[in-house]
């Protein structure tokens, strides 16, 4: 086609992760630039859910080519695949859903420093609760993941 759009040049995929698992385990690929990394806590409370369905939702829209999610859970249990994807990702953003900060403390502790931090709670006003079916300010959420990871484009 030859009007192709911005829209249509989006990466759809959260690629990132199989590829870097496939080059962790010396399986050739074809060289790609690497997009940044979002972790997010994923906690079982309204915020911590948020920081799952926003991210998806933030990358959906910046496309997978500069965002990728990545797994904190593998991060905690030391996977090869996932701990190569962070050391070699563009930047790094953690998601937390309150100020108890587990996405940070956990890269912190496995020795990744955090590039951009984004507490929900605090830092968007978003009341914690525990009905993990209200899915309150989203779309002020998944911009705001949205913004940091665009800044590392502007800043390079
Ligand atoms: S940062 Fe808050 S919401 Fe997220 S996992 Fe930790 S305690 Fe739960």
């Amino acid at each position: 086609m030859v009007n192709q759009n911005n829209e249509n040049k989006k990466v759809k995929e959260n690629w990132y992760l199989p590829y870097m698992d496939k080059k962790t385990k010396g399986i050739e690929v074809e060289e790609k630039e690497s997009p940044v990394a979002i972790f997010y806590c994923a906690g079982a409370s309204n915020v911590g859910q948020s920081t799952m369905l926003a991210s998806v939702e933030a990358a959906n829209r910046i496309g997978y080519e500069k965002a990728s999610l990545l797994c904190l859970a593998s991060i905690s249990g030391g996977l090869a695949n996932v701990t190569n994807a962070a050391k070699n990702a563009k930047g790094i953003i953690a998601v937390d859903g309150c100020p108890m900060q587990c996405a940070q403390k956990t890269l912190n502790k496995s020795g990744f420093t955090v590039d951009k931090h984004i507490i929900i709670t605090k830092d968007l006003d978003v009341s914690k609760n525990f009905d993990l079916n209200t899915k309150n300010e989203l779309g002020k959420i998944s911009e705001a993941i949205e913004e940091k990871v665009l800044d590392f484009y502007k800043e390079n």
